[in-house]
């Protein structure tokens, strides 16, 4: 899972970043080029561009759950469970968190 304190600095500002434990695998890139790219100075993946379509999102989603070393993070919103699903359905905003 990734960690905050592990935020690369080179991610674009918003909820999705990559952290220090990339391993430049690709996967990510592959998977959503629109949102992550490779960072050729320091040899890893950031994010370049916040997911805003729900295409990207789900996307993103598909490269978090995929990311063997779980180097991606989402901050502000929860991945809905289906994301890797194409009819994952839309669901009302949900305040109660399990977060502690
Ligand atoms: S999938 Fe994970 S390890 Fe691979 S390039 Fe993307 S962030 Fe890095």
């Amino acid at each position: 899972m990734a960690d905050k304190k592990d935020r690369l600095p080179q991610n674009a500002p918003g909820p999705w970043y990559v952290d220090s434990n990339c391993i430049d695998c690709d996967l990510c890139r592959d998977t959503a080029p629109t949102v992550f790219r490779r960072d050729d100075d320091n040899g890893n993946s950031i994010v370049f561009h916040q997911p805003e379509t729900e295409d990207e999102k789900r996307l993103a989603a598909e490269s978090k759950e995929g990311c063997p070393v779980g180097a991606i993070g989402n901050d502000g919103e929860a991945v809905p469970p289906g994301a890797d699903s194409p009819s994952a359905a839309h669901s009302p905003t949900d305040k109660t968190s399990s977060q502690g």
